[in-house]
């Protein structure tokens, strides 16, 4: 550890997306394209030069190998799994051949060789009409961009295997990257991009790490190894802080941590308001793994199963049978209490990794082919999860949604092809439960102008705040630039929230909220004020909704929600509902 103060302190603000402080060491995250020049090589340096790619090629497998037993170690050797492909590639005779026969006619430096040939199976992989063969190309890429590093004497990096606890530093966490985040080490997340709905963030929530984004250039300002401090309160960031910066941070510390032993106390009381109504309070997950967190946490079921990262945390499409043995277990571990799974939502900001066939680049990728959309396309990949999904639902209560419904026509297709399914099981004498609800994410305007048609055929309603902001407002979830203009208090997504909850009701249908805004305790009163049914968020955040919920009256919260229903500025609005949350958790 430096001597605190050797330097000047420096403060970078972002914004705080996930509460909490750390002090650690950064593990620095630049994820880029690798660049690299192209030179001619002297006749007389050819054989140095297929040296240094013989050397690249030897590192390589050695980092490989290395990375694979870490992750044997933390995550298991199923996880592990994966690298054998990548070794292989590694192995791969005619990949080399080609590379050394390319710089041997060319004799352009081996990166150019390496890459020019590489990009050449990565396209000749992904146009396979074989899914095996086609995942290939993900591997592909993933190891001729390690090779070209170590050509170029760049380190490579892990997110899933750090060397001790840290905080991650990064300039952007994709999805597939947040999947493999090590969990038992990584004890915070900042990146330089993204917002507070970014899923690097909610892994972050989910672990109870401290989280900031949008702080532009921090990934030039830090090097790895630096010391600082990450404030996910109120999303400053402190480089080289000075002794009485780490004491004022200290005492913070533990006064936020005997806050939360008090919230956690209380978690274990049912989620009851003042005046008697019950709110269920539900857990969202995204890996099975999470499912003693949901438990530990007191949560009533599963609200929402991002059943996506089964399939980004392998980079490939899991089969019919290792979904049904996750949900299944979701569904037996939960005692009777509803597990609700949602289909596949790949696509936008979550491309699978290593299928371009399926996920070509697109101008708008949150406008594009994703989720239902991409379900409905590929008719055979989505039966085989609803299959899962049904017969899963025979171990427990399951429940399964369909994201981003845009209206009723992708509804009545998306129950067309489970009725095929259920038929299919019937015929093979398959247990499932003939009564699973099934119901519709509102995450797009456009289903949430039409809640009272699809409350015809919808079991229920999730809203998905998220996504609903974003299309609402027209503001990309994951751009830091406009991060500002994201607000939950818009009159506009108050008065949708109402409608769909008055439609919803005239048809006995329930809504809840999935997206982030169910988990802070600020506006889980506005949105039970407005009528929704049940919240559902990370499982640690739901002990300060519990609070709120124990501490305030039904009849006072839909109060605040009529009056806020009145007002013009989202500002306005916000502030009411702080007030009115401040008022009820004097927990500090
Ligand atoms: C949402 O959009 O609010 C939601 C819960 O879905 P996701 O965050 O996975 O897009
Ligand atoms: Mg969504």
């Amino acid at each position: 550890m430096p001597p605190p103060g050797a330097q000047n302190e420096i403060v970078a603000q972002g914004i705080a997306a996930s509460q909490g402080i750390a002090y650690g060491q950064v593990f620095l995250y630049i994820k880029s394209d690798v660049e690299f020049p192209s030179y001619q090589i002297d006749p007389g340096k050819r054989m140095e030069e297929i040296a240094r790619f013989e050397q690249a090629l030897l590192v390589t497998r050695q980092q490989i190998q290395k990375i694979q037993a870490e992750v044997e170690k933390n995550l298991g050797s199923e996880e592990a799994r994966i690298f054998d492909a990548h070794l292989l590639v590694l192995e791969d005779e005619a990949l080399i051949a080609e590379t050394i026969r390319e710089f041997e006619q060319t004799s352009k430096n081996v990166e150019v060789c390496f890459n020019n040939v590489s990009q050449r199976y990565i396209s000749a992989f992904a146009e396979i009409d074989d899914e095996y063969l086609r995942e290939r190309a993900g591997d592909i890429r993933d190891v001729a961009q390690r090779v070209i590093q170590n050509l170029l004497g760049q380190t490579g990096q892990n997110l899933a295997c750090l060397a001790d606890k840290r905080i991650i530093v990064a300039n952007d966490i994709t999805p597939s990257d947040a999947a493999g985040i090590d969990r038992s080490r990584a004890i915070a997340i900042v990146t330089d991009g993204g917002s507070k709905t970014s899923h690097a963030v909610i892994v972050a929530r989910s672990m109870r790490c401290p989280a900031i984004v949008g702080l532009r250039d921090l990934t030039k300002r830090v090097k790895d190894g630096d010391w600082i401090i990450v404030d996910g309160y109120d999303g400053s960031v402190i480089l080289n802080p000075s002794e009485q910066t780490l004491f004022r941070y200290g005492k913070i510390q533990l006064q936020k941590r005997g806050v939360e032993q008090r919230l956690h106390e209380a978690n274990r009381r049912p989620s009851i308001t003042l005046d008697g109504i019950p709110v269920p309070l539900r857990a969202n997950i995204e890996k099975v793994d999470e499912l003693q967190l949901v438990k530990d946490n007191c949560a009533e079921g599963v609200g929402l199963f991002r059943s996506e990262y089964l399939y980004l945390r392998d980079r490939r499409i899991p089969t019919e049978q290792e979904q049904y043995l996750a949900y299944k277990t979701a569904a037996e571990s939960m005692d009777g209490a509803p597990v609700t799974i949602r289909t596949l939502d790949l696509g936008g900001d979550k491309p699978m990794p290593g299928n371009p066939d399926m996920f070509s680049p697109e101008a708008n990728p949150f406008l594009g082919f994703r989720a239902i959309r991409f379900c409905l396309e590929h008719v055979d990949l989505f039966k085989d999860q609803l299959r899962a999904i049904l017969r899963a639902s025979a171990h427990g209560k399951v429940l399964l949604m369909y994201p981003m419904i845009s209206g009723a026509r992708e509804f009545d297709r998306a129950n067309a092809i489970l009725d095929e399914c259920r038929a299919e099981l019937r015929r093979s004498a398959t247990p499932f439960d003939e009564t699973m609800q099934v119901g519709a994410m509102i995450e797009i305007p456009g289903a949430a102008a039409t809640v009272d048609i699809l409350a015809r055929k919808s079991g229920f309603f999730s809203i998905g705040t998220n996504d609903l902001i974003q299309y609402t407002l027209a503001i990309d979830r994951g751009n830091d630039r406009i991060a500002h203009l994201y607000e939950p208090t818009h009159p506009a997504i108050l008065r949708i929230i109402d409608t769909v909850v008055a439609e919803a009701h005239k048809q006995k249908r329930k809504v809840s909220v999935c997206g982030e805004m169910a988990s802070d305790p600020v506006y889980a009163a506005l949105l039970l004020g407005l009528g929704v049914d049940e919240l559902s968020m990370t499982p640690p955040l739901i002990a300060p909704v519990k609070y709120l919920v124990r501490a305030m009256k039904m009849t006072d919260a839909r109060a605040l929600a009529a009056k806020a229903l009145k007002k013009e500025s989202p500002e306005e609005i916000y502030a009411m509902c702080e007030k009115f949350t401040n008022e009820r958790m004097m927990v500090e």
